[in-house]
């Protein structure tokens, strides 16, 4: 092993110690359920009376906004007062005929215990024989299915009903308790880490936990399944193996009609950034020494996400005439600076309480508005990190 490989092995393992020291356990499942009501993850449930899939559009799920859509896009008033029988997934299972019986149907309408008698009396009309058969057992006696939203008997040692073993049996032998899950889980937004390699899901989890601990950014978690789709497919065990420009371009022509496959690039754009600074570090002594200074990453400075600068020792970034109206101090010039571009959001801007006491280490003059848009002033945030060697951002660096 020559001694990049030794070292990108060192930082490797490096990471993995952080993410697991930082990374939360209710962070750390296989599938994060977030409450409908959680400010970041959470997407309300369906208007219409007892559907629990999550709010898409006007408020109902996309089960019931498409069968709005069929009958002509009536009032939402006069849609709600008869949405229909419940949803595929939702809609209540065959069950036997004969009147008190709840078992599931095994055919002719009946269950397989009514079946059996039936057959002993000769193979009647079923519907016939069914409308006078008695029960065949005490209704006060039977459990229910283990699935919270069937109510047929159960039948067997697993506590589920004849459709529902079926359906498990038919499963490819997954674990019951997973089964049971998935089924509760069927349609619900929920953000699915599964079949990621163990360093890449702690990523992915960390940037989710990041999202919700800024509370600045609502996160689709249909959006954050398609990303975590992405980087499966992408065969890498750390987002870092790939440049952030690479994440950002996921999804080729679906990304850019926008909506959820937009939002998910965004986000591994997201996530390549916080595991980056993660594993650097944040703060003014990081970002100083560097030629690309990326302010998202300082407290109170996140409304810019880059500023490219040219010191006086170093001719290595822009030209001096190039970019806006560039501002001389402390040695200093502002070449250029681009707006955040994290992923859209009615807030994606918030300035952090202790931004007042982070100053950088020279003071700094403003910068004209007219070339960025905002403002550098003396009592902006302390002073960040330590590559020099960045390069600059295209998709965010103007000028
Ligand atoms: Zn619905
Ligand atoms: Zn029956
Ligand atoms: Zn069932």
């Amino acid at each position: 092993m020559n001694a990049l490989a030794k070292r990108a092995a060192s930082d490797r393992a490096g990471l993995l110690e952080q993410l697991m020291a930082v990374v939360r356990p209710e962070f750390r499942v296989e599938v994060l359920v977030p409450a409908p009501e959680d400010p970041v993850l959470g997407v309300p449930d369906c208007a219409v009376p007892g559907c629990d899939y999550p709010v898409s559009d006007h408020g109902i799920c996309n089960g019931h906004r498409l069968r709005w859509r069929d009958r002509g896009r009536p009032s939402l008033a006069e849609f709600l007062a008869d949405p229909g029988p419940p949803l595929r997934g939702r809609s209540r299972l065959g069950r036997c005929t004969v009147a008190g019986c709840r078992y599931g149907t095994a055919g002719q309408g009946l269950c397989t215990k009514h079946r059996d008698r039936w057959e002993r009396d000769g193979r009647p009309d079923p519907i016939v024989w069914a409308a006078t058969a008695a029960p065949v057992a005490d209704t006060a006696e039977q459990a229910e299915c283990r699935l919270s939203y069937c109510d047929l008997w159960a039948e067997f040692s697993t506590r589920l009903c004849k459709s529902h073993q079926v359906r498990w049996r038919n499963s490819a032998a997954r674990d019951l308790d997973e089964f049971a899950a998935d089924c509760e889980r069927l349609g619900k937004a929920v953000i699915d880490f599964r079949g990621l390699s163990p360093q890449l899901k702690l990523e992915l989890q960390y940037a989710v936990q990041s999202r919700v601990d800024a509370a600045t950014t609502r996160v689709s978690p249909t959006a954050v399944t398609i990303a975590i789709r992405y980087a499966r497919a992408a065969d890498v065990t750390s987002l870092l193996d790939r440049p952030q420009e690479h994440w950002r371009g996921v999804g080729g022509e679906r990304r850019r009609g926008g909506g959820k496959y937009r939002r998910a690039a965004a986000f591994l754009a997201f996530a390549h950034d916080v595991v980056d600074a993660l594993r650097e570090g944040t703060g003014w002594d990081v970002e100083y020494p560097g030629d690309i200074w990326r302010l998202s990453r300082l407290p109170g400075w996140c409304s810019l996400s880059v500023m490219r600068v040219r010191r006086p020792d170093s001719g290595s970034t822009g030209s001096p005439n190039r970019g806006c109206g560039s501002s001389a101090s402390a040695g200093f010039d502002y070449v250029s600076a681009a707006a955040a571009t994290s992923e859209p959001s009615p807030a994606t801007c918030k300035r952090s309480p202790d931004s007042a006491n982070s100053s950088p280490p020279h003071p700094i003059s403003p910068v004209s508005p007219t070339s960025t848009g905002r403002y550098w002033n003396d009592s902006s945030p302390g002073w960040p990190p330590s590559r020099s060697d960045r390069s600059p951002d295209p998709a965010t660096s103007a000028g």
